[in-house]
């Protein structure tokens, strides 16, 4: 159809010569016309490149090298949710979720997932807005504790580059580290202490001079240190009179990318890449602090961060000596 056999149309000029020609003007290559029998005024247009997504950071971020690699994810909360968009930003290839719960409406407030998700499995809503958000990383849903079906999860540990632990349960989190020494994978644990006061990122490698997760814990508990894991078990709260809510969603979004940044970071310094050495193996963060932890969570500023080495096995360790 020729332009004038009809009344308004839309123009596609290309100049490619425009920009050097006429600097000072700063033409775009690409213009789209709105023509009327009046005037033509341009329109504002994006242009998709070829190369869409991941392939446009290749050569400042090793995306070949996270595309291939798999991260399994031990629950699905308020650190969690916030973990996984993080690890698929950071280009993650293969995510595995694994958790059994489904979101409820006191989770809204403080999870990345919307209350439009009520009712659903977390797996499910996380994996949904994954592949809306991030449709090159490849979901697996889990919706099983870590716990009770170890048989599920003992092969998988074995296929992923790293595993991350973001449950809030004491029985949970020693299964983590468990399980990862077992399979030689690297395990990095987080969760928020003292009702939220302090962020904390336990990076647990299956190695011969690291311990495990209890040996961690008994090495500061020698130095004086409290041991903070036991109150993990009463979770972050769900607002009731009798459990209150402690932790603030953004906290708890912090720490979960805060986390995912360290276990990418683990699978990149095995890959070779130098800039991704972290500081320590154990950190800590001030999220609220409040005074009177003894060291060394004794913390008193928000936004401190410490960063602690790891801690030699403990002879008789069941899960740090070899079966
Ligand atoms: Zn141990």
């Amino acid at each position: 159809m020729s332009p004038s056999a009809v009344e308004d149309y839309v123009a596609l000029t290309v100049s490619a010569e425009a920009p050097a020609e006429f600097p000072d003007i700063n033409i775009p290559e690409m213009v789209a016309w709105y023509v009327t029998p009046a005037a033509a005024r341009p329109v504002a247009i994006d242009v998709v490149s070829a190369e869409y997504g991941f392939p446009q950071l290749t050569g400042h971020w090793p995306v070949a090298h996270l595309e291939e690699k798999s991260v399994m994810l031990v629950r699905v909360g308020s650190i969690g949710g916030a973990a996984a968009h993080a690890l698929a930003s950071y280009g993650v290839g293969r995510i595995v979720l694994v958790d059994p719960d489904r979101l409820l409406s006191h989770n809204v407030v403080r999870h990345v997932s919307s209350v439009k998700h009520v009712g659903r499995l977390k797996v499910d809503a996380v994996k949904q807005e994954l592949a809306e958000a991030w449709p090159a990383t490849h979901v697996d849903a889990l919706p099983v504790d870590v716990i009770a079906p170890a048989h599920l999860i003992r092969p998988r540990l074995r296929d992923v580059g790293v595993v991350l632990c973001t449950a809030d349960g004491v029985a949970a989190r020693r299964v983590v580290s468990h399980l990862a020494r077992r399979a030689r994978t690297d395990a990095v644990l987080a969760c928020v202490l003292q009702d939220g006061a302090v962020g904390e990122i336990i990076r647990l490698r299956p190695w011969a001079d690291h311990g495990c997760l209890t040996c961690r814990r008994e090495a500061l508990v020698a130095r004086g240190a409290v041991d903070p894991e036991p109150a993990l078990d009463l979770g972050y709260g769900t607002g009731t009179a009798h459990r209150p809510m402690t932790a603030v969603g953004g906290d708890l979004h912090l720490v979960g990318q805060m986390a995912a940044k360290a276990a990418v970071a683990t699978v990149l310094e095995r890959k070779g890449h130098s800039d991704q050495k972290l500081p320590g193996e154990h950190a800590i963060f001030g999220l609220r602090p409040t005074l009177g932890w003894t060291p060394p969570f004794d913390l008193n500023r928000n936004g401190d961060i410490r960063w602690l080495p790891h801690s030699p096995p403990r002879p008789g360790c069941p899960t740090c000596e070899e079966p």
